[in-house]
């Protein structure tokens, strides 16, 4: 807890914490596989040229999976693969019998269509959930794999017991990897959902009076800073989903990472606030593997 959340009252959602237990658990599951004789589950991560973003996440991905005991494979291909080459690397892991999972780190290099290669993944082996046949499952209400940034927030709120029934959620941004898929979970009839939902965008009007409504605020824009304390309604929880990378000379690798909230202002207002780093970040992670888990289990159905 910093000193500014201590002076304000404000409860830090810590994503070590919460990531940790998510860990945890996964951990003693995966104890008692290999106990019965069972293999761990796997991943395969495919991981397209050299930026330095997504080699930070493939890497965290590939060590959180052997702190659970779960196994994993790093595919590298130079930024040059065709598309056709990578469709036929994603179908050969598709047919593999022993990975679970397959995750390819985007964004991927111009010539190949992001949409075709989220398509091509077999929808079993999802663990990122992007795959329209499990995005239509997850507005529907069918038990399927939930993209891992928001999987990763639902997670935490059940680690710190927030109270979400009935409550006004705003989430600004509308991807389909968080925010879009943020706003149905909360407004499911599910324990940590049951919200009445107002989902915000780069088009949206008078953006500070309805945030200044919400209960429970959610942003997603990658807009460093941008959520102020005006915004915000008094004891709101607020969940920062942004992640930029701002140049600061005095940083040991010349870049901060940065949410989209102004953390010492939006302090003095919330009741409950994710820091940046070590929040949802943590937490998409945790939500990776949980997903790559469910693939393991019902990989015959
Ligand atoms: P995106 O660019 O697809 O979406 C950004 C959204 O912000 C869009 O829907 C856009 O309409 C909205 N937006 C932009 N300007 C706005 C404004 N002025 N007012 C209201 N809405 C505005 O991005 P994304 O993939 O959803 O990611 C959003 C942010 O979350 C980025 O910073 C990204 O790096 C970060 N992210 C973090 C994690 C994590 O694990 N913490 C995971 C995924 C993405």
């Amino acid at each position: 807890m910093t000193a500014l959340s201590y002076f304000c009252k404000m409860k830090l959602l810590d994503g070590k914490l919460s990531s940790q237990a998510v860990k945890d658990d996964l951990i003693v599951q995966v104890k008692e596989l290999k106990q019965n004789g069972k293999r761990p589950p796997h991943l395969a991560c495919i991981l397209v040229g050299n930026n330095g973003a997504s080699e930070t996440y493939v890497a965290s991905k590939v060590k959180n999976c052997a702190e659970v005991g779960f196994q994993s494979t790093l595919i590298r291909y130079n930024d040059e693969i065709s598309e056709e080459e990578l469709l036929i690397a994603i179908n050969k892991l598709n047919n593999d019998e022993a990975v679970d999972g397959i995750l390819v780190q985007l964004p991927l290099p111009k010539q190949i269509s992001e949409q075709k290669v989220i398509e091509s993944i077999s929808p079993t082996k999802d663990v990122d959930g992007f795959h329209p046949i499990n995005a239509g499952k997850l507005v529907q209400g069918f038990p399927t794999f939930i993209p891992a940034t928001p999987y990763g927030m639902i997670l935490m709120f059940e680690y710190f017991d927030i109270d979400t029934k009935g409550k006004n959620a705003v989430v600004i941004g509308r991807s389909n990897i968080v925010g879009r898929p943020m706003s149905v979970l909360l407004s499911g009839n599910y324990k940590y959902g049951n919200c009445t939902v107002t989902i915000c965008h780069s088009h949206t009007k008078n953006l500070e009076e309805i945030c200044s409504k919400a209960d429970i605020l959610v942003t997603a824009i990658g807009n460093p800073g941008m959520i102020k304390a005006n915004m915000i309604k008094q004891g709101a929880v607020v969940i920062d989903v942004g992640i930029t990378r701002v140049e600061d000379a005095t940083a040991l690798r010349g870049f901060r990472i940065k949410g989209d909230v102004d953390f010492d202002d939006v302090a003095t207002k919330a009741s409950a606030l994710t820091p940046v780093p070590g929040g949802v970040g943590l937490m998409t992670i945790a939500g990776l593997l949980k997903n790559t888990m469910y693939a393991y289990l019902h990989k015959d159905q």
